[in-house]
């Protein structure tokens, strides 16, 4: 894809699922990539490791970064950017894709649960996003924002209450930050994974009739693979997509169109 080669992108979460698909898919388009990740340094290596042999493989000849830190933690985010801005000198890409999940029926919902999801999914998101502005900016360069928001940005999910939310407010992030910026060079965009293979819905992707329920929802009839994830999330980063900002994408099977208005319900 055009415009890869040769930038640098900062992931969050990039250990696992679709920020560790993402890594590879910039790695393998010459990408250097700066791989945060929160809590598990071994995966963190592993991500690190075949991105570089991707890379090599593509024919390219990138730098890595393997950079730990909280995301829901404001002092841990401007040491991720500073690590990052240290490492390469400057950045230009920056996926926010650090996600949780909490299930809760929404009366019984925990504070200290809410707060965690938006704290990691939403703020988390804006304070690296701050930061990065202030990056591109006092460098007067052009830059790319990438959020990975969700299919419930627009789906009501009862029972994720602060997930629907984390990813509502997400749409609206992402609008608000490509027109704020989009006269200095620097857009913003999102894309709304449906649901994926990734360690984040092991209960249904590990069983075969919880599996079942998912696909027959989906108009598709199947999930999606993180690599299908990556390869919008590739798009959207690269000048390919020059003129593209302000959007969310949604990759989802057709999950966005209402299953249940494929057969006729109504007179
Ligand atoms: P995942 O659990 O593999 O990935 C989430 C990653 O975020 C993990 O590596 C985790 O360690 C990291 N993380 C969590 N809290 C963090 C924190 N405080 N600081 C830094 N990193 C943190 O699951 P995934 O499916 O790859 O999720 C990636 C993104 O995709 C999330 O934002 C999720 O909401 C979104 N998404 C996933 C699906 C899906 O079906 N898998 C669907 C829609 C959206």
């Amino acid at each position: 894809m055009k415009g890869l080669a040769g930038k640098t992108a900062l992931i969050t979460g990039a250990s696992s699922g679709i920020g560790q698909a993402i890594v590879w898919r910039l790695a393998q388009e010459g990408c250097n990539v700066a791989i945060n990740y929160r809590s598990k340094p071994e995966e963190a290596k592993h991500t690190e490791t075949v991105a570089l042999s991707q890379a090599n493989e593509a024919g390219h000849s990138i730098k890595t970064l393997l950079v730990q830190g909280d995301v829901s933690k404001e002092e841990d985010i401007l040491r991720i950017v500073n690590s990052t801005i240290e490492t390469f000198g400057s950045f230009d890409i920056l996926i926010n894709n650090a996600g949780i999940q909490a299930d809760f029926p929404s009366h019984e919902l925990p504070t200290e649960k809410f707060d965690q999801v938006i704290g990691v999914n939403l703020r988390g998101a804006f304070l690296c996003a701050r930061e990065t502005l202030k990056h591109f900016l006092s460098q007067q360069r052009s830059g790319v924002i990438l959020n990975v928001s969700s299919v419930h940005e627009i789906i009501p999910r009862p029972n994720y209450l602060s997930y629907s939310m984390s990813k509502g407010g997400m749409g609206n992030l992402t609008k608000t930050l490509a027109l704020e910026y989009a006269n200095r060079g620097i857009r913003v965009n999102a894309i709304a994974p449906g649901a994926t293979i990734t360690p984040i819905n092991e209960s249904w992707t590990s069983d075969p009739e919880q599996r079942a329920v998912v696909e027959s929802h989906i108009p598709m009839a199947r999930p999606g693979y993180a690599s299908e994830m990556a390869a919008a999330a590739a798009f959207l980063a690269s000048e390919e997509a020059a003129y593209i900002t302000g959007q969310t994408l949604f990759i989802d099977g057709g999950l966005t169109l209402y299953a249940d208005f494929r057969e006729t319900w109504s007179a």
